[in-house]
């Protein structure tokens, strides 16, 4: 487990806690690894994109959040970022950020939408009116109580005292006007420090030990199972559509070529000594975590044997399986 320092509280001279950061959703290495595997006329490109800046749409909006949560106690409160997990009866919830002190806990779904959004609690749907047309969002209200029923049900089978949850949706984007909601559900995210304190003088009693605050977090992480999608599959693209051969760091270019011990880009004319751990990023992502010298060999466009073995020597992967059918983890 990795404990984060926070700069700003370091500056205070504490730390805070947080004991899952964000990382690059595997999603968005994913549809990475694709766009640029892709031939620049593939048909399922298009989609690819939206899907895409849709995806980063939400994790920067997430990322946008991380500012404001750095005013909050670091003594007080463990944060956790972007958890999934199971709620025992085989179904995942998925926990955009889960705040919590030894009096209650908070969850936060961030939503990363502009223009002008109506929360219609009527007919539970949100609207966005932007540029004079009118389209409709699942509503997160809705989502975030299914959550928190789906958490609380969660905690307590660990056997842990169960402080009040509560829920705020947060909207990054700082100049989505939200009209039309109810107040203490959806804010705007500088208003985040606010509404936690305001929570912190609402709820007085303690519930949770540190201990069981620590206990909690370590079972959140040792529990956490990150989605992990198969591209190929969602949007039917065959595997045979994938470009192999190892991408130049500098330009993207597909493939470099292996000279005098090294990769060279015959776009951009530059050198790489170590591309081709870089096209086992994009192997793993796209198609399997184990290798063998035969499959690196064809992927990275490499013609000698000793050559493959060396460099995935080099690499210490793990190996699996005997002399003759040996994979290598990736
Ligand atoms: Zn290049």
């Amino acid at each position: 487990m990795r404990i984060y320092r926070n700069s700003l509280s370091t500056m205070r001279g504490v730390d805070v806690l947080i004991k899952k950061n964000r990382s690059v959703p595997i999603k968005i290495q994913k549809l990475n690894a694709l766009l640029r595997r892709l031939p620049f006329n593939h048909p399922k490109k298009s989609r690819l994109q939206e899907e895409l800046a849709k995806s980063m749409a939400g994790y920067n909006g997430e990322k946008s959040i991380d500012f404001h949560l750095s005013f909050l106690d670091p003594r007080a409160f463990i944060i956790l970022h972007d958890i999934r997990m199971d709620d025992g009866d085989g179904r995942y919830f998925q926990i955009d950020t889960l705040i919590f002190s030894t009096k209650f806990a908070l969850l936060l779904e961030v939503k990363n939408i502009s223009g002008t959004l109506i929360f219609d609690r009527t007919y539970n749907q949100l609207l966005r009116i932007i540029n004079d047309k009118e389209e409709g969002f699942p509503d997160p209200i809705l989502q975030v109580t299914r959550q928190k029923k789906q958490l609380g049900e969660w905690w307590v089978k660990q056997k842990l005292p169960l402080p009040p949850i509560s829920s705020l949706i947060v909207i990054s984007n700082p100049s989505t006007i939200i009209k039309s909601a109810p107040s203490n559900q959806v804010i705007h995210a500088a208003s985040l420090p606010y509404h936690i304190s305001k929570l912190t003088q609402q709820f007085k009693e303690e519930i949770l030990t540190q201990k069981e605050m620590k206990k909690l977090s370590s079972l959140i992480l040792k529990q956490h199972v990150s989605l992990d999608q198969d591209l190929l599959n969602q949007y039917d693209i065959l595997k045979e559509d994938i470009l192999t051969g190892v991408h130049c760091p500098s330009c993207y270019h597909i493939p470099m070529q292996r000279q005098r011990g090294t990769w060279f880009c015959h776009a951009c004319q530059s050198n790489s000594i170590d591309a081709h751990k870089l096209a086992l990023i994009d192997y793993k992502l796209l198609i399997g975590d184990t290798i063998s010298n035969n499959q690196f060999r064809h992927f990275c466009h490499i013609s000698s044997k000793s050559i493959a073995s060396k460099l995935l020597a080099a690499l210490e992967l793990e190996p699996i399986g005997n002399r003759k059918g040996r994979k290598y983890k990736l």
